[in-house]
């Protein structure tokens, strides 16, 4: 077959594209189950136990029947931006709640051992030139964030007034005292002139529909709820209680490869459940090099995670400021590549021909990838289960340099479900392919929620102007101008992924939205005003915009392996991960409202 102009420009294709593209298809086709995100049992009822916080003892207090000026629901990342910035501008009346003991968020459940960032700490801990702070290694340990996360909230004040071991169950506007009315599991009714919600994309844990789940009579636990008094030890390790324990988990992606070598180095017996593979790159973890850090100009945390964004969005950079496995996939993978090849072609390219490089370009990483499993796992059978056959951004890509090894250990099997999952929970253990393994403990390494719709997963309705009900309003999907506001929510704020654009570097946009929610709280006192609400048409517009943006990523996952990123396979599910998003180059989406805040025209919004 003679070249493509693509194939001459990539040099050398030592594999077989078409059976590649078979191979994946063939992966992805014996995964797709009809129940879509319905494979999930939602965590309530018999099995809201497993939300039980084991981390802080419950404090009682008194029922709150106060007002304040301005009510932040979630004490995480999103949370902590938003009551940052708005003291930063001088706003006083200000309280968080939350359903956890403390700030932090994702960080303040997540205490798994081995629980880590993967996202440089340097882009990724909010606030560092602020509260003068220096990560200690290029990729932060959990409970250096949780610690640095309590350490914003002290530093901007943001205990004084917080409830927290508190669960937001109901809010409604209440247009006699133009007033949000919060009512919580702690019998409180309180007002706030404005409500700013980061409820966190993925904070409410979910559980497999397994058969016989509920019927198991040993130990068992969500990654998200880790119970040390069981296992000993803490986040980094130490978990001497499972010497003598048999241990199964359940789940392979983000959260279990970073457990499961610390359960293998400490059970007596691991047995990983695995459905699909994750991609497990070069971690390549190091302390941080405290002259190069302090020798950092002002402004160098904006700049860098500038940068950061701009290139995990497929964007050009001068230079790449972070250089690691993140901005190598994205430099290989996305849009720079295309640009780069049309510079070196001379010429643009075509559609088919931008699709075959990046498939191409993609098939080369995954190779390498597959190839990394062969040189660290020594069975060679095991080594085979652990490769991934889809492409890189099907699913959340994974750095970690033990990870591999584990399966190296004589007291670790990898099960594999050959893409169909666990078969059955007996009470003893777990069934695969009729082969009972009997386990003392069960951890499920099993993700969070995504897909249902916004006010499931936050847990409480909102109901606006008229009596008009979120649940319902958004019922097919979410609707807003700017990500941030609604129609009939007035003085109603929506941070986190609500019809925006999504980023590797979470708290990049979380930054963004409170610069921008608090732009527009000062311009309300500037002018005097009292109420912001979207206007209809603004809204209108801004919704088709999204709409047409976000088709690029829906005809990627389309094609993709299912998982929570493509509502399991499902499609057209508009409350799905990427759906109704802004996927590619964020940067520019930020950047516009930078612009927009600029023009201080407050263009699009109804004062009054
Ligand atoms: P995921 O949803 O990514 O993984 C859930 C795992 O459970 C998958 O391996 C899934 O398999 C498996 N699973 C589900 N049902 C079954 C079943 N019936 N039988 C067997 N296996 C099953 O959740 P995680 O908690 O791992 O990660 C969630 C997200 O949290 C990440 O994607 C990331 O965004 C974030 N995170 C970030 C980290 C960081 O470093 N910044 C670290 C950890 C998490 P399958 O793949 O087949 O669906």
């Amino acid at each position: 077959m003679q070249d493509s102009a693509v194939r001459s420009y990539l040099g050398e294709i030592d594999f077989d594209a078409q059976s590649l593209r078979a191979k994946y298809d063939a992966e992805r086709d014996k995964r797709i189950r009809q129940e879509g995100v319905d494979q999930y049992i939602e965590i309530t009822a018999d099995y809201a136990h497993f939300q039980d916080d084991p981390y802080s003892q419950r404090i009682e207090r008194k029922a709150l029947f106060d007002e304040v000026e301005i009510l932040i629901i979630g004490a995480g990342f999103g949370g902590l931006l938003m009551g940052a910035r708005l003291r930063e501008a001088g706003f006083e009346d200000i309280r968080v709640i939350d359903k956890a003991g403390d700030f932090g968020g994702t960080w303040y459940w997540n205490r798994y051992p081995g629980a880590m960032c993967d996202v440089e700490s340097y882009c990724y801990l909010p606030l560092l030139e602020e509260l003068n702070y220096v990560p200690e290694h290029k990729y932060s340990f959990a409970p250096e964030i949780l610690e640095h996360s309590r350490n914003i909230a002290r530093h901007y004040r943001l205990y004084d007034n917080a409830c927290l071991q508190t669960v937001v169950t109901n809010m409604h506007w209440d247009d006699s005292s133009q007033r949000w009315v919060v009512e919580t599991d702690r019998g409180d009714r309180m007002r706030a002139k404005f409500v700013a919600m980061s409820n966190g994309p993925l904070h409410r844990p979910k559980l497999p529909g397994i058969p016989g789940i509920n019927q198991f009579k040993g130990h068992t636990f969500h990654t998200s709820r880790w119970d040390y008094s069981y296992t000993g030890g803490n986040a980094m390790g130490g978990l001497t209680k499972l010497a003598d324990k048999r241990v199964g988990i359940i789940g392979t992606g983000a959260t279990g490869v970073q457990c499961i070598p610390h359960l293998g180095q400490w059970a007596k017996q691991l047995y990983v459940f695995q459905r699909t593979p994750s991609s497990i790159d070069v971690r390549d973890n190091r302390t941080t090099d405290k002259t190069w850090f302090q020798s950092q100009p002002e402004g160098w945390q904006q700049a860098r995670m500038d940068n950061f964004t701009t290139l995990v969005g497929g964007g050009e950079a001068e230079e790449d400021l972070i250089q690691d496995g993140w901005t190598d996939i994205y430099r290989k993978l996305s849009g720079g590549a295309a640009r780069r090849a049309e510079l070196e072609m001379g010429r643009p390219l075509t559609n088919s021909e931008r699709a075959e490089l990046l498939e191409l370009a993609d098939y080369k990483k995954m190779n390498t990838i597959r190839a990394r499993v062969d040189d660290i796992v020594n069975d060679k059978q095991t080594a085979e289960l652990l490769k991934p056959w889809y492409r890189q951004f099907c699913k959340r890509p994974c750095f970690h340099d033990e990870y591999l090894d584990t399966y190296n250990r004589g007291n670790v099997q990898l099960v594999d479900t050959n893409g169909q999952g666990v078969q059955q929970i007996s009470p003893n253990g777990v069934i695969v392919d009729g082969t009972e393994y009997p386990v003392d403990c069960l951890i499920f390494a099993t993700g969070f929620e995504i897909g249902t719709g916004y006010t499931r997963q936050s847990g409480y309705d909102i109901s606006g102007r008229h009596g008009r009900q979120l649940s319902e309003y958004w019922r097919d999907e979410a609707q807003t101008y700017q990500g941030l506001m609604t129609q009939q929510f007035p003085n109603c704020f929506f941070l986190g992924f609500v019809q925006t654009a999504i980023t590797v570097n979470v708290p990049y946009a979380l930054n963004e939205q409170a610069k921008h929610v608090t732009y527009l709280l000062q311009n309300l006192r500037r002018l005097g005003r009292d109420l912001i609400e979207p206007d209809a048409d603004a809204q209108a517009d801004y919704e088709a915009d999204i709409h047409r943006r976000s088709q690029v990523g829906a005809r990627f996952y389309a094609e993709c392996t299912p998982g929570y990123y493509n509502s399991e396979g499902a499609e057209g599910n508009m409350q799905g991960f990427f759906t109704n998003m802004v996927t590619a180059d964020p940067m520019s989406f930020y950047e516009a409202l930078r612009l927009w805040r600029e023009q201080g025209h407050l263009e699009g919004y109804q004062l009054s």
